[in-house]
């Protein structure tokens, strides 16, 4: 049956007069005679009464109809151009819910989105029209001091797993803003200010529990389903829902050196030289980035952020070239808490603006490169735009490429280009700035960072797995024949055309 988008709003709508469609223990609400949801063919299939009622009374979370504020947060994710309604939402309270849902949706044959911290650039962890798995009651973290590892479910946020973690001296790499999913950037590869130190965040996952698209609850470690392990490392939210992750953790001081320098944007590319050229020399407890930033008043800076968490005195003398260099317009690097510096940057990419961000790992910061990505920058009324480009390398580079599904092992910095605005009339424009912008230095790069999927192909998709590919396809073929698990930077299997 073909999808009739217009009917299925229409009945969503009508959905919508029920005050608050909850359906958990208790609630009082009363379940409709039928929802009509999006299948994973895109047609549409009729869910009764008796289907509902059965799942809805499988939970221990709930379950969520159009209609009301629950479902109405449930569904908004950060990035506000998708807006998006699915048919239901289980909002799960546990492993158990989430395999109550896994086998109903695939009973079902349900398109089916699995939302953590709901930080998809491109809007994968929200359908329209299927069923959304989501994990935000999920978001417990313990911490054993004893063996240094944290157990964190799999719809926390980094800022959970900080709070637990860096008041009892212990971390692991997480990423820069606080309000990003650990499910979700774990599973991707995980990049952040310990990564040159300490590795990926999936680099020092110890084990992952999963709920396959069979709706078996595994767990996946070296000792235990190891090649399944494998491929969540890297291989994003293509095998299953992760329900937690074991992180090992390391011995860690709150206080850091860190912070940002900013120039004028006129001296923009003897900034992003500097960078490339300290980047060469930098050591592993530097976090460094080059960035552009271009107001929508016409101001524009160029910025480097810098995170130096290891020892303060080495540190100090370490990064002192930088804090020399050129004449800034503000020097912000000091002596600062982490934490403090994990949350510098949730106000300025808050939740439910609209944004186009496209990503590319870069061998290198050439100079012809720079100028041109410079040439490019211009003001606009209609948007916030900002270039950044990361360094990455040290631990990362210690494993080899097929250690784990991340492949992308060998990449000098990540470049990000991106626009934030608030007006949906800008939107347009605005995502064919980004893609004009990208596909104009986009020769320089050499694949791109899964979890900063926006618009690439499958093909591309298919690609930059690199030589992990085909690996990833078996693990597909044995774990999600059906390719239930789709919304995401996609593994086809080849056992079934999904
Ligand atoms: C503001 C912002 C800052 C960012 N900063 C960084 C950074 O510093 N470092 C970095 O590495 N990345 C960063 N990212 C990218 C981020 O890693 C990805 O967007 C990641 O997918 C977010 O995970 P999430 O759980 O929040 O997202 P969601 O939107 O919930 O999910 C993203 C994808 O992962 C899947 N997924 C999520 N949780 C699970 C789970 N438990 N089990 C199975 N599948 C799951 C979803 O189905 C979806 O396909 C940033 C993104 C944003 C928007």
């Amino acid at each position: 049956m073909k999808f009739d988008r217009r009917k299925f709003i229409g009945s969503a709508a009508s959905a919508a007069i029920f005050p608050q469609q909850v359906f958990a223990a208790g609630s009082g609400a009363r379940l409709p005679a039928s929802v009509d949801a999006v299948t994973l063919s895109g047609g549409t299939t009729s869910l009764g009464k008796a289907q509902l009622q059965e799942l809805a009374g499988a939970l221990n979370g709930s379950l969520l109809l159009p209609g009301g504020d629950t479902y109405e947060s449930a569904r908004r994710i950060w990035n506000g151009v998708f807006d998006r309604k699915p048919a239901l939402i289980v909002q799960s309270s546990g492993p158990a819910d989430v395999m109550q849902a896994v086998n109903f949706a695939r009973e079902h044959n349900l398109l089916l989105a699995v939302r953590g911290g709901g930080h998809s650039l491109a809007g994968k962890s929200v359908c329209d029209g299927g069923l959304m798995i989501d994990l935000t009651h999920m978001n417990g973290v313990h911490v054993d001091r004893q063996r240094r590892v944290a157990r964190v479910e799999g719809g926390a946020l980094l800022r959970n797993l900080d709070h637990e973690t860096i008041p009892l001296g212990l971390a692991t790499t997480s990423g820069t803003v606080s309000h990003t999913g650990a499910g979700g950037l774990t599973l991707g590869g995980g990049i952040g200010r310990l990564c040159r130190q300490h590795g990926l965040a999936s680099d020092n996952l110890l084990s992952v529990d999963v709920v396959t698209a069979d709706g078996k609850l595994l767990r996946a470690a070296e000792d235990e389903n190891a090649e399944l392990f494998w491929g969540l490392r890297g291989g994003g939210g293509n095998f299953g829902v992760a329900t937690s992750f074991e992180y090992r953790l390391h011995p860690f001081d709150d206080e850091v050196l860190g912070g940002a320098m900013m120039y004028p944007l006129d001296e923009a590319a003897e900034v992003l030289k500097f960078v490339n050229d300290f980047s060469a020399r930098a050591h592993r407890e530097l976090s460094l980035s080059g960035n552009i930033v271009m107001l929508p008043n016409g101001r524009g800076f160029a910025v480097m952020s810098v995170t130096y968490s290891g020892d303060l005195r080495k540190g100090e003398k370490h990064i002192r070239p930088l804090l020399e260099f050129g004449d800034p317009v503000r020097k912000g690097v000091k002596r600062a808490s982490y934490r403090s510096l994990q949350t510098s940057n949730d106000r300025q990419l808050a939740k439910g603006r609209k944004y186009y961000m496209k990503s590319g790992y870069l061998p290198e910061l050439a100079p012809e490169y720079i100028d041109e990505l410079i040439a490019r920058v211009e003001p606009s009324p209609q948007r916030e735009q900002v270039i950044v480009m990361t360094q990455l390398g040290g631990a990362i580079r210690d494993l080899p490429a097929d250690a784990t599904a991340y492949a992308h092992r060998y990449g000098e910095f990540d470049l990000m280009i991106g626009a934030a605005w608030d007006d949906p009339q800008h939107t347009q424009a605005n995502v064919d700035w980004g893609r004009e912008y990208f596909a104009a230095v986009q020769d320089y790069t050499d694949g791109f960072y899964v979890n900063s999927l926006m618009d690439e192909s499958q093909d591309d998709v298919q690609r930059n797995y690199l030589g992990n590919y085909s690996r990833l396809v078996a693990l597909k073929n044995i774990h999600d024949p059906g390719n239930l698990f789709r919304m995401n930077a996609n593994i086809k299997p080849s056992v079934s055309t999904g």
